[in-house]
């Protein structure tokens, strides 16, 4: 039997809950998953490292995404900075659309999944919550290891972020036409899970035309 060909591809702003919902969405359905702002974060490391950002995306490796502190503020801030870079969408351009159209079906979240890696994919989530809700969920989660952070920190990071994110030329963060918003700012999260295992299970059934 052939493996079907499925993406569901999930984008927002940080913090928003992709992550999450992407990793349920994987588990429930035996979805390969791909959480595209890894890549992004790992040619961010690489130039703070000293490389130049190009180069590094062009030749990244497995080995880069397995680096520990990636999920740093600094290293998300660099992230945003080199994804800003034509050559750097365009070095990892081919890896994350074979990954979408792989068969037996996969999940990608990022800030352009849906509008030009994979436009055809057969789910658009776009998950958003207020700045707010985000920046203090995100807070939650780095306090632990960080207890000096405030959540003021956290939010002036976020907005920066996503305001490149947002005016950037190439591939700027914005949802498909055709997604489906999914606003977490006064849904749980066990609702906001339950919302996109329904719209993947919707889509699974429909016939396809
Ligand atoms: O999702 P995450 O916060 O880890 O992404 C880090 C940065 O990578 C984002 O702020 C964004 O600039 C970039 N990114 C992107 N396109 C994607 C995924 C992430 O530009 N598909």
């Amino acid at each position: 039997m052939t493996k079907m060909i499925f993406t569901v591809a999930i984008d927002g702003p940080a913090a928003a809950g992709k992550g999450t919902i992407s990793r349920a969405i994987a588990a429930q359905f035996g979805f390969a998953h791909l959480d595209t702002g890894l890549l992004y974060r790992a040619v961010g490391a690489r130039v703070l490292a000293g490389d130049d950002a190009a180069k590094a995306a062009q030749n990244l490796r497995a080995e880069d995404i397995d680096r520990h502190g990636l999920r740093s503020a600094a290293v998300g801030q660099a992230a945003s900075q080199a994804a800003s870079l034509p050559e750097v969408r365009a070095a990892l351009f081919d890896f994350q659309r074979s990954f979408a159209r792989r068969p037996g079906g996969a999940i990608l979240d990022g800030r352009d999944i849906g509008t030009v890696i994979c436009p055809e994919a057969e789910v658009k989530l776009f998950v958003t919550a207020s700045d707010h809700v985000r920046a203090h969920r995100r807070w939650l989660e780095r306090v632990k290891d960080t207890p000096t952070l405030t959540e003021a920190d956290v939010l002036a990071e976020q907005q920066a972020r996503d305001a490149r994110d947002s005016a950037r030329e190439i591939a700027p963060l914005a949802p498909a036409a055709d997604a489906v918003i999914l606003d977490t700012t006064h849904l749980g999260l066990d609702d906001a899970i339950a919302a996109a295992l329904q719209a993947v299970a919707a889509a699974l059934e429909a016939p396809k035309t």
